[in-house]
């Protein structure tokens, strides 16, 4: 045994392999436990670095025994091997605050209930571009805690999901955005949205005088919480509807995007963003603010913000088919998400929806629909909840049951000059494996036209 201590890691993906790896060259004994299968590469990851580890089973023995547990943010609090150790009163902890402990380097973490993945990406194009020595993690991309074990970056840009911030006590971000707060997942919070806030609200959780709170003022759940809060942060608000003193917003022309920070300012015109749309201009808010508080250079910012082309599976254009445009939107999973996407349509829409629903209210997208939709294509082993809500409303609307029937029959309900959009408001585990795999298949479908 080593005197350093004994860490259990529970569930062998990325985080965990991650933190494995980080906390054998730390010095500690280290177990490694899946209740399901371990991929290969991670197999072979734990093999090369002599780390002891089982799949299809918890040895709740050797599990118990541990001094600090770090956890998968996939597995839940109901699981009964979480429930064991709580009983136990052993510390559970996630991989970033873990990964926290071993690194000097500073951090922008990243959360939200949408557009964390392309605003970390943004932010990692942004920081790059300026030359600083980067490294990307988190929910995106190689784990955190492997970075710490094998690299030496000054800087990370991290996305965080409420389940990871979950695990998260001692971690101090330098920067922190919070994009916005809408009920997801709310199955993990006791169905509770108070519940789900609080776990956002934790990126905040030991920031002092020298760190930046980024966030939305337009949100109206992180305000509420907002209120409620006494700060000795820095806090950098976003806004597309107000004017603010500090931080972003739009002229009031609503022509340029304005950066006031430290009487150091940056201007652009909004109409350059290379990313479209209202969330995405959020989501350029957000990098930038991140970007300037660490003292990146507004050329930097304004090359960035012009010339990102945006993250697979999110509004991303595929083709142009007999001048009918398909966009692939598949990981738009929530209401929230495809508001956006179709706010962000200027032309006659044909919109690809469905899948498996957690419990949609799809009557908050009426008005938009009514706007801006020609025909509605459901794609989804269940479709009653759109057609009870959209029927009578859209004149066409249509089952499928398949991606290419969807797209075929998009496509012939389409004419010159309107927009296909795939932007299902639902998970995809019933017809697919994942949102990606659901967005690859839009994507050769299209192809295949
Ligand atoms: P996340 O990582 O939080 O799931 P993504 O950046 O992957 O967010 O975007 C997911 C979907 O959410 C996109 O397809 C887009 O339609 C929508 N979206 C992106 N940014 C925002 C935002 N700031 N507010 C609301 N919806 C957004």
């Amino acid at each position: 045994m080593n005197n350093k201590g004994y860490i259990v890691v529970l569930g062998a993906g990325e985080s965990g392999v991650g933190s494995a790896i980080l906390a054998q060259k730390q010095g500690f004994d280290v177990f490694v436990s899946d209740f399901g299968t371990i991929a290969e590469k991670y197999k072979k990851a734990l093999i090369e670095n002599n780390i002891e580890w089982e799949e299809k089973q918890h040895s709740m023995e050797k599990i118990l025994a541990a001094d600090e547990v770090i956890k998968s943010p996939g597995i839940p609090e109901k699981a009964p091997v979480v429930k064991e150790l709580r009983a136990k009163g052993i510390n559970i902890i996630s991989e970033i605050e873990f990964a926290g402990r071993y690194t000097n380097a500073k951090t922008v973490c990243i959360t939200g209930s949408n557009g964390k993945t392309t605003t970390t990406l943004l932010t990692y194009d942004l920081l790059k571009r300026a030359g600083l020595n980067v490294g990307l993690g988190g929910n995106v991309g190689k784990s955190f805690a492997w970075q710490v074990a094998t690299e030496n970056f000054d800087y990370y840009v991290l996305e965080l999901s409420s389940f990871q911030l979950d695990g998260m006590y001692n971690f101090k971000a330098d920067v922190a955005v919070l994009m916005n707060v809408t009920p997801d997942h709310l199955d993990r919070y006791e169905y509770k949205f108070e519940n789900y806030l609080n776990s956002k609200f934790r990126i905040m959780q030991n920031m002092d005088k020298d760190c930046y709170f980024v966030y939305c003022q337009d949100d109206p759940a992180t305000m509420e919480k907002m209120a409620t809060i006494c700060s000795k942060t820095n806090l950098v608000p976003f806004s597309l509807e107000k004017q603010v003193e500090v931080g972003a917003c739009l002229s009031s022309d609503e022509s340029q995007i304005n950066i006031h920070l430290q009487n150091n300012d940056f201007i652009m015109n909004y109409n350059e963003l290379s990313l479209p749309g209202k969330h995405n201009a959020y989501n350029s808010m957000a990098a930038a603010i991140s970007a300037k508080v660490l003292g990146i250079k507004n050329e930097y910012i304004r090359e960035s913000l012009t010339s990102f082309q945006g993250v697979e599976h999110r509004l991303e254009h595929v083709l142009k088919v007999h001048k009918i445009d398909f966009i692939n939107d598949s990981k738009a999973t929530n209401i929230n998400s495809t508001w956006y996407a179709l706010e962000s349509m200027h032309q006659p829409t044909i919109w690809i929806v469905g899948g498996k629903d957690k419990g949609n209210d799809y009557t908050t997208l009426l008005p938009l629909v009514r706007q801006k939709v020609k025909a509605i294509i459901c794609l989804g082993v269940d479709n009653t909840p759109i057609h009870k809500v959209f029927d009578g409303v859209i004149k066409d609307i249509i089952d499928t049951q398949s991606m290419e029937q969807a797209v075929k029959s998009a496509y012939f309900m389409g004419e010159e000059g309107d927009v296909v959009l795939l932007s299902p408001c639902c998970a995809s585990f019933d017809l697919f494996e994942n949102y990606e795999d659901r967005g690859r298949q839009f994507k050769a479908a299209v192809r295949n036209l």
